[in-house]
């Protein structure tokens, strides 16, 4: 018995290499060839889920934003052990996907694979190279997950509040070893982990017990919840007090980490974050040329509609000065406050008409989009966003979340609208909605890929809705209004910028003066916007840049093949082709979207 086993291996083995060598001689041979494909993909499969149901178990707390809830109530302490299990997971998984063969991947799997690559290597990398553990201390902040449990009512409020329980049963560990991992700080990221965990004790002091209160639990347990939330309480504030006194320190010696991080960081982050075909400092230098070239083109349309606005005043030699005058001056028509939530809902029907008469993109007019003012506990970031549902949740509504100005003063509520006027609620409209963000997360659904939904590339993401909103008015949404493209390219502008910022700030030693500068003076931006962003681009890195490079280059793929099909390029298949790769990075996109032009062609 053992022998004919052992022969029987062999014969299969000897029929696999000789079709191996051969391929398309035969028929034979070509069905051993595609059932062979077919495995390699099946295998691919398996590896896939592997992977990530091992990632869940090393990060509970990103199952969570998933919607996977089977390890809601661990609390993973953020220590050296805890490190090197993921390095340990990101090596021996990068051994496993480098024995897949990618030229026997079906496209999708193939984009797939790129996408773990990506993503256990800047595992490795964060780890052993930005290592952000030992000077960002805003990372630690227990309140971000269990307030999303507190939210989220995917099982009762008492079986939430249990799993909240097991959870802060670690929080005062969980501070200790956070205390331990930190080495020398930034000032800018620990000045914002005070901020932030300071908020977080007010969801222990205050949400928490008031759940508690208003739950069915018993007596006995709502007495160790509420003691517990306590010491969790004590543990937050330990942590505070020791950040306040670190940043007391770092002032007065002025040895605090330095924010930037520099050019050979930055261009490696550059390049794990984005996945981009350019450097960093290439891009740097592309957004320099396009800002220049957005500027002449304000600069005519400044020149057309001064007469229009300003018939007797002479207009300034400086141009740019012009400009914004002008854009002050006609920012005045917008809707009224308590109409800027329905003015919203009113456009999207527009939009979509829009899209479906001029053939621009496939729409799925079954499932549509939910205009709603932004839930409560979801205010206080951007005033409008699009919530999605989870990977694991995918029949759900998709929301466009509004936040109304209910909580603006007069002052704060004009000048917001000012921003948001009636042209440019077009434009972020655009960019939300149709046929932006909404309308590619509904072709993204159409291939599924459970990795690509959770590890999504947020160059094409963004990208994407920045190119649909020049993509509309070039093909005449709005009539070529004069005004409509000059606060088009006020938009444009700060995503341009947002790119030149980043890499000036991070690598070239911008100055806080220079960045206002730079963004009032050239984008026409408001001193508060500008001082916001500032902030934003002292905290993270590279992410600025995300917008600018998806959109460049998702524009510069579509400009290579219309110039290489001419007559026959087809702009309506070029979105639909370019959409049903689901959210890979561009470059992956644009790979495919060639050999597929070459194989017809
Ligand atoms: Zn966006």
């Amino acid at each position: 018995m053992k022998k004919t086993l052992v022969a029987s291996a062999i014969l299969f083995s000897l029929v696999a290499c000789s079709s191996q060598q051969a391929p398309s001689q035969n028929t034979e041979s070509t069905a051993v060839s595609a059932a062979q494909t077919q495995a390699v993909n099946q295998a691919f499969n398996d590896f896939k889920h592997h992977f990530i149901e091992e990632y869940w178990v090393l990060s509970p707390d990103h199952a969570v934003y998933a919607g996977r809830y089977e390890l809601d109530g661990i609390l993973v302490l953020p220590d050296m052990q805890q490190r090197e299990a993921e390095k340990r997971f990101a090596e021996k998984k990068l051994i496993k996907l480098g024995r897949f063969d990618i030229e026997q991947l079906n496209e999708n799997n193939a984009s797939d694979y790129h996408i773990i690559k990506n993503e256990l290597e800047s595992i490795l990398w964060y780890n052993k190279s930005l290592k952000r553990h030992e000077w960002d201390p805003s990372i630690y902040n227990v309140a971000n997950t269990i307030g999303l449990i507190l939210n989220t009512p995917y099982k009762s409020l008492e079986e939430r509040l249990l799993v909240v329980l097991r959870r802060m049963e670690k929080v005062p560990a969980y501070y200790q070893a956070a205390a331990i991992s930190l080495n020398t700080p930034t000032i800018p990221h620990t000045e914002l982990a005070i901020q932030q965990n300071k908020g977080a004790m007010a969801l222990f002091k205050g949400k928490l017990p008031k759940l508690v209160n208003e739950s069915s639990l018993s007596s006995r347990e709502k007495n160790v919840l509420l003691e517990s939330a306590e010491k969790s309480t004590l543990a937050i504030n330990d942590y505070v007090t020791w950040l306040e006194s670190k940043l007391v320190e770092l002032k007065t010696n002025g040895n605090a980490k330095d924010f930037r991080i520099g050019e050979a960081l930055y261009e490696e982050k550059f390049a794990l974050d984005i996945f981009s075909d350019l450097t960093a400092e290439q891009l740097y230098n592309k957004a320099v040329a396009e800002k220049k070239r957005v500027h002449g083109e304000i600069i005519k349309i400044t020149d057309k509609l001064w007469p229009k606005y300003f018939a007797d005043t002479a207009m300034p030699a400086d141009k740019l000065k012009a400009t914004k005058q002008l854009i002050d001056h006609i920012s005045v028509k917008n809707v009224k406050r308590d109409e800027f939530v329905s003015s919203i809902r009113a456009q999207i029907p527009e939009l979509e008409a829009f899209v479906y008469e001029n053939n621009l993109i496939e729409m799925d007019l079954e499932k549509p989009l939910v205009v709603r003012e932004t839930p409560e506990y979801m205010r206080g970031y951007a005033g409008a966003s699009i919530s999605a549902p989870g990977p694991y949740d995918a029949k759900a509504n998709t929301y466009y979340n509004v936040t109304p100005l209910d909580n603006f003063t007069d002052e704060q509520a004009e000048s917001y609208l000012r921003e948001y006027n009636h042209w440019l609620l077009q434009i972020l409209n655009i960019h939300e909605a149709v046929p932006g963000h909404y309308t590619q997360l509904v072709h993204s659904n159409k291939s599924p890929s459970l990795i690509k939904s959770i590890f999504g590339n947020g160059a094409m993401v963004e990208g994407w809705a920045v190119y649909t909103e020049r993509m509309m008015l070039e093909q005449g949404y709005g009539d070529f209004e004069p005004e409509l493209w000059l606060m088009y390219y006020k938009w444009n502008l700060r995503v341009i910028v947002n790119a030149i910022l980043d890499y000036s700030i991070q690598v070239k030693g911008m100055s806080e003066q220079q960045a206002m500068d730079l963004m009032v003076n050239e984008a026409f931006q408001e001193q508060a916007e500008a001082a916001g962003k500032w902030r934003r681009a002292t905290l993270s890195q590279v992410q600025l840049t995300s917008y600018f490079t998806g959109y460049s280059e998702i524009y510069a793929l579509r400009e290579a093949l219309k110039s290489r099909t001419g007559q026959n390029f087809n702009l309506t298949n070029f979105h639909n082709q370019f959409l049903s790769y689901g959210s890979a990075p561009v470059p992956i996109i644009k790979k495919m979207m060639f050999s597929d032009y070459v194989k017809n062609h």
